[in-house]
C-alpha cells in the first residue's frame, strides 16, 4: 500500500512560493478588483526583467546550432558539467574576479543554485542539526523540514546589522546567505571568521549562499566564503548566473565541493567523491545549450555585459531606497543587494504594512514575517525590474 510523503504534505500550503503566489497575489487581485484605477508596482519577485546579454545569445544559438548538425551534435555530457564551463567559473570567476584557487574537480554545475541548495542536505545524515539565518532564505527551512531535520534559528537583527552571531549551540550544518536575501545585509570578513572557527571546532559544515555576491560593490567585503582562511576544509559554497546574468529561466548554477572539506566519519576528498555518487544517481547534468550560455557569460565580452546588468539593478536599489527615505521610511540593503528591507513604521506589522503599501501606493512587497519571524515588521521589495517601473513607483512616492 502506498502511503504520502507526510512531510511533504506538512510543508503544503505554507512555502514561501505557495503563499506569495496565494496570499501576495490573492490580495493584490482582490484589491485591483475592487480599485481598478490604481497602478500596481510590483516589487515582490526575486526575478529578473533584463534579457539575456547579446554575447550569451549569440553562444546559445550555435550551441543549438551544433546540436541541429549530425556532423557536430553532442548528447549527454559530463554529468557533473561540462568541463569548459567548470574551468572558466575557477578562472574567470573565482582567480580572476575574487583572486582565489579552486580546482575544477571541485565545481558542479546544477539547474541553478535552489535545487542544489536543498539537495545538498543528502550528503548529511538524517539527525544532522541544520541553523539557519532568520529571516532567511526559505528554501534552506523547507528542505530541512522535508528532510525532518531539526532547526536552529540565527537572529538577524537590526541591532546586529542582520548579521548574526554563530550558534551558542551545537549545530552540523550552518546556511548562510550574504548577501543576503531579503535584507540585503553582507557579512564582514571577521564576522565570516567567526563562523568558520565555529564550524572547525564543531566539525559543522558552512552551506554558503553566494547567489548575490557580483552585487557586492562596498571595498573589503568578500564575495566568496573561501576568501577566509580555513574555508575550504569547512564550506561549501552555491553560486548561480540567475541574476547578474539574468539566467533565471535559463537554469545555471553551480556548487563548490572543496577536496578538503572533511567531517568525523571522512577523509579528506570523500564528501566531493559522495556528491558524484548522488549525481550518478540523481542528475544527469543541466542543458548541455543553457551550460554554453554560461560560459560565455564568463568570456571578457559578456562579463562587461553583465556588469551592466548588476549596475542598473543596483541603480534601481539605490533610486527606491532614496525615494523611500524621502517618505521618512526606514530601509537597509540594496547597496550590495537588489533587495530594499523596508522597516514597517509606527509598529506596523508585516502584513499591515504591506497592505498599506498596495493600498496607498500600489506598491506590491513581500511581508518580512514570510522569512522567518525575525522578519516581523519588515517588508522585502526587490529591485530587479524596469527602470520606468521603478522610476514610476518612485515619483508616485
Ligand atoms: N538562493 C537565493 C538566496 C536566492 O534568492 C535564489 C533565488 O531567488 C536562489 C538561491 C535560487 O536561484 P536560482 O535561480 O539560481 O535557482
Amino acid at each position: 500500500m502506498a502511503t504520502k510523503n507526510l512531510a511533504l504534505s506538512e510543508l503544503r500550503g505554507k512555502t514561501y512560493t505557495e503563499i506569495v503566489f496565494d496570499q501576495v497575489w490573492g490580495q493584490v487581485e482582490s484589491y485591483q478588483a475592487t480599485h481598478p484605477e490604481q497602478e500596481i508596482f510590483m516589487m515582490a519577485l526575486g526575478d529578473t526583467t533584463k534579457p539575456l546579454p547579446s554575447t550569451v545569445v549569440k553562444a546559445i544559438v550555435e550551441a543549438a546550432n551544433r546540436l541541429g548538425n549530425s556532423q557536430t551534435y553532442t548528447g549527454y555530457e559530463d554529468i557533473t558539467g561540462n568541463p569548459a564551463l567548470r574551468s572558466a567559473i575557477c578562472t574567470d570567476y573565482y582567480q580572476k574576479k575574487i583572486g582565489i584557487e579552486i580546482d575544477s574537480s571541485e565545481v558542479f554545475i546544477s539547474d541553478g543554485a535552489q535545487s542544489v541548495s536543498v539537495n545538498i542536505q543528502e550528503l548529511f545524515a538524517p539527525d544532522n542539526i541544520v541553523a539557519v539565518q532568520n529571516p532567511t532564505y526559505p528554501s534552506f527551512v523547507e528542505g530541512a523540514l522535508l528532510a525532518s531535520r531539526s532547526l536552529v534559528n540565527l537572529p538577524c537583527l537590526e541591532e546586529n546589522n542582520f548579521v548574526p552571531r554563530p550558534p551558542d549551540k551545537k549545530v552540523d550544518l550552518i546556511y548562510l546567505c550574504f548577501p543576503n536575501n531579503p535584507t540585503g545585509a553582507v557579512a564582514t570578513r571577521e564576522q565570516l571568521k567567526s563562523f568558520i572557527n565555529y564550524a572547525k571546532s564543531n566539525q559543522a559544515i558552512i552551506i554558503f549562499d553566494a547567489v548575490y555576491s557580483p552585487f557586492v560593490t562596498t571595498p573589503n567585503i568578500p564575495k566568496s566564503i573561501y576568501e577566509i582562511e580555513g574555508a575550504q576544509e569547512c564550506a561549501i559554497e552555491i553560486g548561480s548566473f540567475s541574476k547578474w546574468a539574468n539566467f533565471t529561466g535559463l537554469r545555471v548554477g553551480w556548487c563548490v565541493i572543496p577536496q578538503a572539506l572533511k567531517i568525523k566519519n571522512t577523509v579528506p576528498g570523500e564528501l566531493n567523491n559522495l556528491w558524484q555518487t548522488r549525481h550518478a544517481v540523481k542528475f544527469w547534468g543541466t542543458a548541455n545549450v543553457a551550460q554554453h550560455g554560461a560560459i560565455a557569460a564568463l568570456s571578457p565580452a559578456g562579463q562587461k555585459e553583465c556588469q551592466e546588468v548588476v549596475n542598473y539593478y543596483l541603480q534601481n536599489a539605490r533610486l527606491l531606497r532614496d525615494g523611500l527615505a524621502t517618505m521618512g521610511l526606514e530601509c537597509f540593503g540594496g547597496i550590495d543587494s537588489p533587495f530594499v528591507w523596508v522597516k514597517a513604521p509606527q509598529y506596523l506589522s508585516s502584513w499591515q504594512f504591506f497592505e498599506k503599501m498596495l493600498e496607498a501606493k500600489g506598491i506590491v512587497g513581500v511581508p518580512g514575517c514570510v522569512f522567518g519571524d525575525n522578519g516581523e515588521g519588515y517588508l522585502r521589495l526587490a529591485a530587479l525590474g524596469q527602470r520606468e517601473n521603478i522610476e514610476a513607483t518612485v515619483k508616485n512616492l
